[in-house]
């Protein structure tokens, strides 16, 4: 007997909450939901789970993640990859970009060259490049000194490297060349994000008539928003083609600033992210980042000696508590946010990013404190 059932928790669809209501799982695939018990017509199934009183959302989507449970996506070790795939998937984490920071071009290569192989045995949904086409003057935890503009020669070999797994680039709009790789980009079918700039709503503005529509953790690694100068972050934010990604631990923003850029931004056009590093999921210590000393500090990581800060701790579980315990928005909001709409900017709404049937089972059992109590990963458990 192969399958599972789910009952008793509140079901969070995208018509509502079935409260309490029941998911039926086959063949990797939610077969079948509904309100209340399941009918006595109902399959027999490998094991019935009661989570009375919890929550099931979908599992969540990362689309901006740089590694965890020890382990950078940059390390050629397959293995140690794997390592910090599975560390967010027990939180949660059923759909995950491997984001790639700031290197020179050819050492990108090589790593791209690695990670498209982990995309291709279905570890991995695709990669995120995070530069090196970024503003030195926003540079955040990437080397400066290896920024450069994007020029034809390098996004090509980029993208020749990725064999069509390179899914998101981040680029500063203000850089020489930056419209015509935004282009680029989007007619190879990648996302085109704005993040890591310095650029006036000026400069922003063509980028998005080109094309892009992602910002890269806006607010940070940002042009400040002043009320006679939009930058960024204005001007991504109040644009209705742009999805903007937020890092909910509470900390890169504000949570009455995170609510308000949510609350514009709508369950449409919001997204968070984890901006992980290789702390996430294992504790305080120091860490390397791109070639750069990370020192992790109650988990929140600084530059060595410096105030700026370098990605996050955070998993999508803790994302997910954030967004509702500490910024006030509701829990569909936050399957939104975490799920369906990243999914959806990845193009894979008719496969994940919703508790509806025919999609695959990718799903979390939250208990009422909005933690994890179970993954499901393409309709199988996943263990601690
Ligand atoms: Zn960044
Ligand atoms: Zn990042």
């Amino acid at each position: 007997m192969t399958g599972h059932l789910i009952t008793g928790g509140r079901v969070v669809t995208p018509d509502g909450v079935l409260d309490p209501g029941w998911v039926l799982v086959e063949d990797g695939t939610i077969g079948a939901l509904g309100a209340g018990a399941p009918g006595a017509d109902s399959p027999p199934v490998q094991d019935v789970v009661d989570v009375a009183g919890a929550w099931v959302v979908p599992g969540f989507v990362d689309i901006h993640c740089h590694g965890g449970g020890g382990e950078s996506f940059t390390s050629p070790d397959p293995d140690r990859v794997r390592r910090a795939v599975l560390a967010h998937r027990r939180h949660g984490t059923t759909t995950l970009l491997a984001s790639l920071v700031s290197r020179p071009v050819p050492e990108l290569v090589r790593q791209i060259g690695g990670l498209s192989e982990l995309v291709g045995d279905g570890l991995l949904t695709g990669i995120h490049l995070e530069g090196p086409f970024l503003s030195a003057a926003r540079c955040g935890a990437h080397d400066p000194s290896i920024l450069r503009p994007p020029d034809p020669d390098s996004v090509a070999a980029l993208l020749a490297a990725g064999k069509g797994t390179i899914r998101m680039v981040t680029i500063a709009p203000e850089l020489d060349g930056a419209l015509h790789a935004v282009k680029r980009l989007v007619s190879a079918g990648v996302l085109a994000a704005i993040g890591h700039t310095d650029a006036t709503e000026a400069e922003v503005l063509p980028a998005i008539d080109a094309g892009a529509s992602v910002a890269t953790h806006l607010f940070n690694g940002m042009r400040p928003l002043h009320h006679r100068e939009p930058g960024p972050i204005g001007t991504l934010l109040d644009d209705e083609r742009v999805t903007v990604e937020l890092i909910c631990d509470l900390v890169h923003v504000h949570p009455s600033v995170l609510r308000m850029a949510a609350r514009h931004a709508g369950v449409e056009r919001t997204v968070l992210i984890t901006d992980a590093i290789a702390a996430a999921g294992v504790g305080d210590g120091v860490y390397d980042v791109g070639g750069l000393a990370v020192t992790v500090t109650d988990g929140v990581p600084t530059l060595a000696g410096g105030a700026s800060l370098a990605g996050s701790t955070l998993t999508m579980d803790a994302a997910f508590r954030n967004l509702v315990r500490g910024c006030g928005l509701s829990v569909r909001e936050a399957v939104a946010a975490t799920s369906t709409q990243p999914a959806e900017l990845l193009g894979l709404s008719k496969v994940t990013g919703r508790l509806a049937a025919g999609l695959t089972a990718d799903l979390v059992v939250l208990d009422e404190s909005l933690r994890p109590t179970g993954v499901m990963h393409q309709g199988s458990w996943v263990e601690d």
